[in-house]
Formats: C-alpha cells, sequence, structure tokens
C-alpha cells in the first residue's frame, strides 16, 4: 500500500498556508525518484508578515510565566511521541532514512522538548554585593528576541528541535526555516507546538529560496538572534550577514570525524560499530566518523573486519524493516559521491568495496571503503557527507593527533583504546567539540552539541543550549 505524504503549508500568524498563488518547490522520494509533493515558498510579503508577527508574539511570550512555557514544551513532547509513527513514516518517505532511524530521531526530538521545558523555570539571575553602601545590583537574564533559525535537510525532526525547544523556553519568538527537501517533519513539529497551546505566532514556519529568505529575515531589525545548521560556505554567509546588523549568531557546520584505533584497542568493536556509524543516515550526518586512522600492528585487522561488516550492510528503501542504509537525500550528494571517489582513484586510492552508484530508480550509492588515499585527493579535505570511509594507518600517538587534527573542521572525533594514559591525551589533543572515547554514540539531550574551528560555534543542547537565546542585563539600584 502506497503511504500517503501530508499536504505541504507555511505557518504564519498561526494559519496553515498552502500552495495557492505562490511558487513551489517538488518534494521528491529519495528512495523512489518520484515526486511526493509541493512545498509553497514564502514571497516577500509573506516573511514581512511574518516578521511583525514574531515582533508582536515576542512581547507576549516573553512575559508568560515561566511555568506557562514549561507546560507547553512539556505537552508538545507527549504529542510528538504519541505521533512518533506518523512522523517518522513521513521523514522516511521524503529524506530516506531507515524508519528505525527516522522513530529513533523524532523520540529524541522530542526530549529536547522535555529537557527544555523545564530549563524554562531555571533562567535565574545574580545579587552581587556592591561596593558602595545602599546599592542594589542584579544581573538578570533575559530573552534576546525573535529568532531566525535555518534548519538542513539530514536531520529534519532533531536539529529544528534543538533550536525550537531553548529558543521557546527562553521566551523567545521564532521564525523557522527548514530544508525544502524534507519539510513535512518541521511541519509536525509545529503543529505538535500549535496543538500544545503555543499562542499564535509565536513560531512561524517558512519555506522559500534559501537565499532570498535568509537575506531578508537576518537584514531585518525584528531578528535580535540567527542560528543556522548547514555547511561551512553557508555558515560563513550567513555569518557576514548578521554581523551587518550586530546579530550574535549560533553555527553547527560540517565536520570530517576522525577516529584513532590503537593498538590496545578492542579492534573488533572499533571497526564494527564504526561501520554502523559511518553508514548511518547514509552517511550524511555531520558528526559522523569518516576517516579511520588505525595504529599499524592492528591496521590490517581493522581493515578486514571493516570491509566485511560494510559488505554485510543491506541497503534499500527506508521503509523496508530489513534496511539498514537508504538513499542519497538528493541527487546533489548522489554525483558528489560519484566524483569523490572518482577523484581519489584517479590519484591512487584503492577501492576495498562499493565506490559506485547503485542500479534502479533511487539515489542509491553503495557503502564504500577506501584506503590508500592521497593526501592531494578532494576527500581528504572535503566533508564526505555520503556513504565513504577513509582508512588509513598511523605510527605514533603524535602522528595519529596531528592527522586528526589536520582540517580545519573539528565537530566530533573518536578514539579506542583501552590505555587509561593514551585515553587522556587524546581527549586533551584531539580538536573537537565532542569527543567519543571507545564509543561512536556521543550525542545526549543533557550534553552541549556543538563544534570548534571552522565547524562552528555555540552549543545546542545541555545547560548550555539556553543561553543563546538569553542575554544578560544588569540594573544597579541605589
Ligand atoms: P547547502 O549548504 O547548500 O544547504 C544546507 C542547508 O542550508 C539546506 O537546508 C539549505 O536549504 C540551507 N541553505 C542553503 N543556502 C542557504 C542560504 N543562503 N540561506 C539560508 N539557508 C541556506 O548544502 P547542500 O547542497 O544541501 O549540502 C551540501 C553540503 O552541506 C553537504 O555535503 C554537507 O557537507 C553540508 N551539510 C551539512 C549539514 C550539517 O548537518 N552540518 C547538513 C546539510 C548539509
Amino acid at each position: 500500500m502506497k503511504t500517503a505524504y501530508d499536504t505541504l503549508y507555511l505557518f504564519i500568524d498561526g494559519e496553515w498556508i498552502g500552495t495557492e498563488d505562490r511558487n513551489t518547490a517538488l518534494v521528491i522520494n529519495p528512495a523512489t525518484a518520484t515526486e511526493l509533493g509541493h512545498v509553497p515558498l514564502a514571497t516577500a510579503a509573506d516573511l514581512d508578515r511574518a516578521l511583525t508577527v514574531a515582533q508582536h508574539s515576542f512581547d507576549v511570550w516573553r512575559n508568560t510565566v515561566p511555568e506557562q512555557r514549561t507546560r507547553v514544551l512539556k505537552r508538545a513532547a507527549d504529542l510528538i511521541l504519541q505521533r512518533a509513527a506518523h512522523i517518522a513514516t513521513q521523514m522516511t518517505l521524503e529524506e530516506g532514512k531507515p524508519l528505525a532511524e527516522a522513530t529513533d530521531e523524532v523520540t529524541r526530538a522530542a526530549e529536547y522538548f522535555e529537557w527544555f521545558a523545564e530549563s524554562a523555570r531555571r533562567i535565574d539571575g545574580r545579587v552581587v554585593p556592591a561596593n558602595r553602601p545602599g546599592v542594589l545590583q542584579l544581573v538578570k537574564r533575559q530573552a534576546i528576541g525573535p529568532v531566525a533559525a535555518f534548519t538542513p535537510w539530514n536531520f529534519p525532526a532533531i536539529t529544528p528541535s534543538r533550536k525550537l525547544a531553548a529558543a521557546l523556553a527562553a521566551g523567545c519568538s521564532v521564525i523557522l526555516k527548514p530544508g525544502e527537501e524534507s519539510p513535512s517533519t518541521a511541519l509536525a513539529l509545529a503543529r505538535a507546538l500549535d496543538d500544545a497551546g503555543l499562542p499564535k505566532g509565536v513560531l512561524q514556519v517558512v519555506f522559500g529560496v534559501p537565499d532570498q529568505v535568509s537575506s531578508q529575515l537576518i537584514a531585518s531589525p525584528v531578528i535580535r538572534k540567527v542560528t543556522f545548521t548547514g555547511s561551512v560556505p553557508i555558515g560563513r554567509l550567513l555569518s557576514a550577514r548578521a554581523a551587518e546588523g550586530v546579530k550574535p549568531i549560533t553555527l553547527e557546520l560540517g565536520g570530517h570525524g576522525p577516529v584513532l584505533v590503537f593498538n590496545d584497542a578492542d579492534v573488533e568493536k572499533a571497526a564494527v560499530e564504526g561501520v554502523a556509524n559511518r553508514f548511518r543516515g547514509t552517511g550524511q550526518v555531520c558528526i559522523s566518523s569518516t576517516r579511520f586512522l588505525v595504529q599499524r600492528d592492528v591496521y590490517m585487522t581493522f581493515v578486514d573486519t571493516f570491509v566485511a561488516a560494510t559488505r554485510a550492510l543491506k541497503v534499500g528503501n527506508g521503509l523496508n524493516p530489513d534496511t539498514q542504509v537508504g538513499p542519497l537525500a538528493n541527487p546533489r550528494q548522489l554525483a558528489k559521491m560519484e566524483e569523490l571517489v572518482a577523484d581519489a582513484v584517479a590519484k591512487g586510492a584503492r577501492v576495498l568495496t562499493g565506490g559506485k552508484r547503485l542500479p534502479g530508480d533511487g539515489y542509491f550509492f553503495a557503502p564504500t571503503v577506501l584506503a590508500d588515499v592521497p593526501m592531494t585527493a578532494r576527500v581528504m579535505h572535503e566533508e564526505p557527507f555520503g556513504p565513504i570511509a577513509i582508512l588509513m594507518p598511523f605510527d605514533t600517538l603524535a602522528d595519529g593527533l596531528q592527522e586528526a587534527n589536520r582540517l580545519p573542521y573539528a565537530l566530533s572525533a573518536y578514539a579506542f583504546t583501552t590505555n587509561a594514559r593514551t585515553a587522556i591525551d587524546v581527549g586533551d589533543g584531539l580538536e573537537a567539540g565532542m569527543i567519543g572515547i571507545n564509543q561512536y554514540r556521543i550525542v545526549a539531550t543533557e550534553l552541549p552539541f556543538g563544534g570548534m574551528k571552522e565547524s562552528g560555534h555555540g552549543s545546542e543542547g545541555g545547560i548550555e543550549g539556553i543561553e543563546h537565546y538569553l542575554t544578560h542585563k544588569f540594573i544597579s539600584q541605589i
């Protein structure tokens, strides 16, 4: 039976606005390359309206008591969980990831609403003793203002949730522009918040031509905070735009995650779990482990285990229950994989498995393992946002760290060792915002998620996650 795809809307001022009288963009099922629906693209007038509403709704929402914000966010979390099966199916249709991964993502998205629901009640301040008698010095933390949030197509539930839950808990209004290629998931989150009693206009969702939407929203004096998840070049562009208006921006950009596997490690675990981690989301995961650096004595064992586990992966339509790896989300990603592999092979790399597009109409690319990749290959420098793993040997801890830290990316990094000294040294020495030692599963609601260097700045999640949406104000009173 064909699974129905939700109708798509803009959500402005509490109104669900369809495709009438607007340009639209096609939404494609990447597993079949067939049309799912049309997403309406906001006009300049739509965005102006959303901005006016964002200012008014901020004035309402910031003045609600924290308990009210907590209740709305908790109710929204419950509704997202109740609707998880439906939301996950929509996500698999539009983004391609296996249904089990999509369901897990929706569940974790709901957790962010639960977590930040509690944060709303913990936005406290300080009384600072004064150097003069009779002076009362208060430091208050207040909602920063209306937020413009931009999220990509690869994690359509969790990425918007990290931003929305924190911003709404702080008392901000938000205009969210999700990726146009997987639009229904964010709309389902908005629907849950609306049904949970979020006042009209506090959250608005728009789609459009990304560059037009971001330039209009960021340039508006209404917007006081910008947050973006996506690629480094677009992050740089939006950063420059935010700087024009002296607006703070949080950036969660790409990565090229190194893994250091030492001679004393559990090599089997590092390899088998490494395959699961690398090919999750068809490799379109910013914190994915992409460069496996293995100490010389255990390199061949690691290679054999890794290649065998990769060959055993079941690739297919994410709606099939036995699928482990779905299609790439769009034809751009498919073309990029073909280019990266061809370039690496032309420069001398060996393809140990995969390396090519799979037959059929969908955007399927075989899980690929490359070895002996020369430094001149593009894949050694560019984020391989797809199912490509690079295996390479290293000799000493210093050599391993040097290669791990070579790139401007510094989002996630991993190490496998049973030696406590080595674990401490890599924990200190790896340049990354998030580090997993003897494990790949590093993301949790209660932990800060974010990068260093060109992978961005600012952390989402944890107690840190709400800080970007607050501003400090002191009042000195006599
Ligand atoms: P992209 O940078 O063009 O788009 C990423 C997201 O940013 C999309 O959702 C897009 O709608 C949005 N975007 C693009 N231009 C924008 C603009 N001017 N203003 C506001 N939003 C804008 O990338 P892509 O072609 O979709 O993917 C290319 C590469 O981007 C990938 O190979 C990967 O390296 C990176 N990427 C990273 C993440 C991440 O989670 N960090 C997510 C998606 C893509």
